[in-house]
């Protein structure tokens, strides 16, 4: 008897890594090196850990549901009304409320490919048909090809900027372009989880430039940059009927009180996080150089991440990081995400990267 969906077999897991624990163990090692979720290396910020003691010492309550003094937070550091922001248990989360608040089994969903591995699980799970248009000889989104590949039954476009895995953006004037090309009744959602780390002028900032456009919506996390990875919050900003409409699809709850004090104390530390981000900068930059001059092919990243186009080598090279002791995240037959660490851990990345691409 089967009891669940016959197309869930076909998906792919979210995160097929494997745990540093574990690789640790078998290796023999202290510990293990994880490159592969994008994660910063440096710990919580100042102040979190204590919040997170406090909110829990009313753990037998339910979470403010309306999350007013988290979404007041965000309203204030962006100059929009509250009403406009949503919360939920990381962006991935919001990603999949928003196909649900927009789609009926049967809409579409345009993304580009490869992009970020959740959005063909999200999409297929709520019933909603993925439309992937290839990615360009750049690892970038093909714009113009997204566009063209909009109906009347594309609900919703999956913009990822910079793109998950390659790390590549799109620059203002493409974006501009197209997101004038997109008709209003199809809602684009500019995934922005990397935004903390993008230093070239040219890449916009979403929300600022375009989140006043009525049919535009902007993912943003907590867990990259703002180093709350672990405790799950995300956020979204668009026009009020989306962010309302968002707001029935979540699962009640499910932005915890821990997550949201976690939040609030992490917002006001925009200074640290920039002085963090600007050391990820710098080793990405570094990394990439070391790189290229074994792979030239590796993309600029704006990420805190790198990309490297191994085709049909991408699971030999992931195989040969963990033999030492490195996880990283090979894309089979495509490439290899390489999340920025601290020095010690790049260097450690860049002597495998050396031993096996040469
Ligand atoms: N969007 C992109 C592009 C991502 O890479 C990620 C994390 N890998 C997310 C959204 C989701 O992050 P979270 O759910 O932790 O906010």
């Amino acid at each position: 008897v089967r009891l669940t969906r016959a197309d869930l077999d076909a998906l792919p897991n979210y995160v097929p890594g494997r745990s540093p624990a574990d690789l640790a163990r078998e290796l023999g090692l202290p510990e293990a090196v994880k490159l592969a979720s994008n994660e910063v290396p440096y710990g919580p910020l100042p102040g979190v850990v204590e919040a997170v003691a406090e909110a829990a010492a009313t753990a037998h309550r339910y979470p403010d549901m309306g999350v007013v003094a988290l979404r007041d937070a965000l309203s204030a550091m962006f100059g929009v009304d509250a009403q406009r922001i949503a919360t939920g248990c990381g962006s991935v989360a919001l990603a999949e409320n928003l196909v649900r608040a927009t789609c009926v089994p049967g809409d579409e969903v345009v993304y580009s490919w490869r992009s970020f591995e959740a959005y063909p699980i999200i999409a297929a799970t709520s019933g909603a048909t993925s439309v992937r248009v290839p990615n360009t000889a750049e690892h970038g989104h093909d714009l113009a090809a997204m566009a063209a590949a909009v109906t009347d039954r594309t609900r919703l476009v999956l913009v990822c900027n910079p793109n998950n895995p390659t790390g590549t953006s799109l620059r203002r004037a493409e974006l501009d372009a197209f997101l004038d090309a997109v008709p209003e009744r199809t809602l684009v959602v500019l995934d922005e989880a990397y935004k903390e780390f993008v230093t070239d002028p040219e890449v916009p900032d979403g929300l600022a430039e375009y989140g006043d456009r009525p049919n535009v919506a902007v993912l943003r996390t907590l867990s990259k940059a703002w180093g709350l990875a672990g405790l799950r919050i995300g956020y979204l900003v668009a026009q009020p009927d989306v962010a309302t409409a968002v707001r029935k699809v979540v699962t009640p709850f499910s932005t915890s009180a821990v997550a949201q004090a976690a939040a609030l104390a992490a917002l006001g530390q925009a200074d640290e996080v920039r002085r963090r981000c600007a050391l990820v900068i710098a080793e990405r930059d570094r990394v990439t150089a070391a790189l290229r001059k074994l792979l030239p092919d590796v993309p600029e990243s704006q990420a805190n991440f790198v990309w490297l186009p191994l085709g049909d080598r991408a699971v030999e090279f992931g195989r040969a990081c963990e033999a030492r002791g490195v996880i990283v995240r090979p894309f089979p037959g495509d490439g290899v995400r390489v999340t920025i660490g601290t020095p010690a851990e790049n260097d450690l990345f860049l002597a495998v990267a050396e031993a096996t691409l040469t």
